[in-house]
């Protein structure tokens, strides 16, 4: 069991990555707070872990506000006496994010404090409760777009994920010494629900699958693999990085036909 006896916080977890990660952890022996703004979906996930026979209770939470992420910090080391998982996954795509030109404000904004500032505001009251525990790991969710531009833009969306590479890499570094480890985890297109509803036709999807070497979206539970890596004692060596888990995406100058 690779996470036996830890106690993982996981953020967007009624959906997606998150509820995969939530099942997948809890398999190895995590007790999973599965975290989310979505109360029906987050306890659907917490139910999913308990038939399998693992430990998991569902905690509400917005993570673009501060008193949610105190809360949720507070539940898990109320519900399972401390925290040694982070996972900050949270995340949101608008579906009227755009260029710079035609991207509202409101838009910006809300894409910002959902993807970038929730994942500062995880850090601000879990990172007292991972030192409480004697270290422990954060993995933050970002995104291959925090790296290649594109044609079809999504500029608030590309630059939280910029943001939180940035953020990943210095609390790597400021946090080093206290046996708590930040990494970014960068998955490629997926076929959840997030991307699915923005590529909402098949001549969209096919244009995006166009760069994947591999030629087909990533699948949720793949992504939760390499987030149980970061999270587990396997990478103790491994902090500050990004783990890109992208079908060949960002290696990609021409893809096979
Ligand atoms: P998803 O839409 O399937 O799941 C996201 C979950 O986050 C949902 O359950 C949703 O209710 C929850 N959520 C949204 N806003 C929230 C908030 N303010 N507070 C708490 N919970 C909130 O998406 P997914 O594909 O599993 O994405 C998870 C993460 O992976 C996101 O950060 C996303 O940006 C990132 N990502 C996804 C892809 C992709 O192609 N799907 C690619 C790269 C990165």
């Amino acid at each position: 069991m690779r996470l036996k006896d830890k106690v993982a916080l996981i953020t967007g977890a009624g959906s997606g990555i998150g509820r995969q990660s939530a099942i997948l952890f809890a398999k190895e022996g995590a007790a999973v707070l599965a975290v989310d703004v979505n109360d029906q979906a987050a306890a659907e996930t917490a139910a999913l872990v308990r038939k399998e026979g693992g430990r998991a209770v569902a905690c509400h939470a917005d993570v673009s506000k501060s008193v949610d992420c105190q809360r949720m910090v507070a539940a898990a080391e109320k519900e399972f006496g401390k925290l040694n998982v982070l996972f900050n996954n949270a995340g949101i795509m608008h579906a009227k994010d755009d260029d710079a030109v035609h991207t509202e404000e409101s838009v910006w904004d809300i894409t910002l404090d959902v993807n970038a500032k929730g994942v500062f505001l995880g850090c601000k009251y879990g990172i007292p409760a991972l030192r409480h525990a004697g270290g422990g790991s954060i993995v933050n969710t970002a995104s291959f777009v925090a790296r290649m531009g594109a044609a079809t833009p999504q500029v608030a969306y590309t630059a939280s994920k910029g943001a939180v590479l940035a953020l990943t890499r210095e609390l790597a570094v400021v946090h080093a010494r206290e046996n708590i480890r930040v990494n970014a985890l960068s998955p490629g297109p997926l076929r959840t629900e997030l991307l699915m509803s923005f590529l909402n036709t098949e001549e969209k999807k096919q244009r995006r699958l166009v760069h994947v070497p591999m030629g087909r979206f990533g699948e949720a539970h793949e992504i939760a693999q390499a987030a149980l890596w970061l999270a587990s004692d396997e990478s103790s060596y491994v902090t500050g990085t990004e783990f890109l888990v992208d079908g060949g995406l960002t290696a990609a100058y021409v893809t096979p036909e």
